[in-house]
């Protein structure tokens, strides 16, 4: 039986790896960090991970988190509809409300599951969603699971917004959806001028704050931070598994009915189990952590204003950002790979992106700046990319 399968996936294993886009997983052997071990001993600074409050190998997050162990054990093994949760859970979910300024919040197993469970329990082929381009993935496949009419506008294109909302009229109920921070870019959502279109055109509106909470405004909070909006937006979703800690979760948090009706009845939630306990009392810790002081928050926009501003300055082309991200275009796939591979040689662990993940031909290296980098660790990462991209023809 598997036979004309296995040969069917040989080749286009082999055609993927002789376009020169086959994807292969490093080994990481320390703790996550700003510096970090691989499985071969060589240490390199990690400019590739979401863990943007260098929280993933925090002290205090490690000791709650073991605290949590001995006190509520390791796994919940049911999910909390039929087995309850644990008062962590309940203590977490206030917790992030009260972070983002919100009624209520309903945690998941991932982001990915947030986003996968949101629509459909909340919309019917009655309504319409009205979704940015540059969407996560997670956002596309949560959209595709409901009967709601589907509008699409160009990234951040609030003209074409404006179109999509007439066009949306029709329908009974529409919510605009939007990343908060575009992962690929780095760019912030103009969410000042979406919930002016939003009040217009009689809609309602989310955010997936996943690569923006801890990172963009003042204290972290966010884009509703950003642009003054906090508690304006009627749905926001996040995940635990970047800024928040890197662990793993994920959650919507925002007007108390929607969440209600999400307990009720988005699908990720009823059929799946709840995070463990040790992460939920970490993730308690980590709030409490960003609501005594903003050393994480400043560190952070302090070393992104450094970087990118020397990238520039080395004569890099990198793309307008407003968060912890920092793309560095090069527009050819096999340069991007060639140029990761050379950066690693010189001890700068990072990542090339080529299409599908980015546009065709709009191949990058993102490069993600963290609270646990010291400034020696981002000057050796501006020399590095200097002497390379020289080297590559990337710089003059
Ligand atoms: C990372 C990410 C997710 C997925 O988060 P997980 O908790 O890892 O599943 C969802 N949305 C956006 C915008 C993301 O960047």
């Amino acid at each position: 039986m598997y036979t004309n399968f296995q040969q069917h996936l040989q080749k286009e294993l082999a055609d993927i790896k002789e376009a020169g886009l086959y994807k292969n997983e490093r080994i990481i052997a320390s703790p996550q960090s700003g510096e970090i071990t691989l499985q071969d001993g060589s240490k390199v600074l990690n400019f590739c991970a979401n863990n943007y409050l260098g929280l993933a190998n925090d002290p205090r997050l490690i000791a709650a988190a073991k605290e949590a162990m001995d006190t509520h054990g390791y796994g919940m093994a049911s999910v909390r509809f039929i087995c309850g949760c644990s008062d962590l859970h309940k203590a977490l979910e206030k917790k992030i409300a009260e972070f983002f300024g919100t009624e209520d919040t309903i945690l998941y197993a991932a982001c990915f599951d947030a986003n996968g469970g949101v629509f459909e329990p909340l919309l019917t082929e009655q309504d319409a969603i009205i979704s940015d381009a540059l969407n996560h993935a997670s956002i596309i496949d949560g959209v595709r699971l409901c009967k709601a009419v589907r509008y699409r506008y160009k990234n951040a294109d609030m003209a074409d917004l404006e179109e999509q909302l007439k066009a949306a009229q029709a329908q009974r109920f529409r919510i605009i959806v939007t990343d908060g921070v575009f992962s690929m870019d780095g760019n912030v959502c103009p969410l000042d001028k979406i919930y002016e279109l939003a009040q217009k055109y009689d809609a309602m509106v989310m955010v997936d704050e996943s690569h923006s909470a801890g990172v963009v405004g003042n204290t972290g909070r966010g884009v509703t931070e950003r642009y003054n909006l906090r508690g304006k937006i009627e749905i926001l979703t996040g995940t635990l598994g970047k800024a928040f800690g890197g662990a793993i979760g994920g959650f919507t948090t925002g007007k108390k009915e929607i969440i209600d009706m999400l307990r009720q009845r988005s699908r990720p939630y009823l059929f799946s189990n709840s995070i463990p306990p040790m992460v939920a009392a970490a993730g308690c810790k980590m709030v409490d952590i960003m609501s005594e002081t903003n050393e994480l928050q400043d560190k952070l926009h302090s070393n992104t204003e450094y970087f990118v501003g020397k990238m520039k300055a080395a004569g890099f082309d990198i793309k307008p950002t407003e968060s912890a991200i920092c793309a560095v275009m090069l527009y050819d796939a096999k340069l991007s790979q060639v140029m990761a591979a050379k950066l690693q040689e010189e001890g700068i662990y990072v990542t090339g992106f080529y299409y599908p993940v980015v546009p065709k031909d709009q191949a990058r290296i993102r490069v993600q700046i963290s609270a646990a980098h010291e400034p020696a660790h981002l000057d050796k990462c501006i020399a590095a990319f200097t002497k390379i991209g020289k080297e590559l023809g990337v710089l003059k």
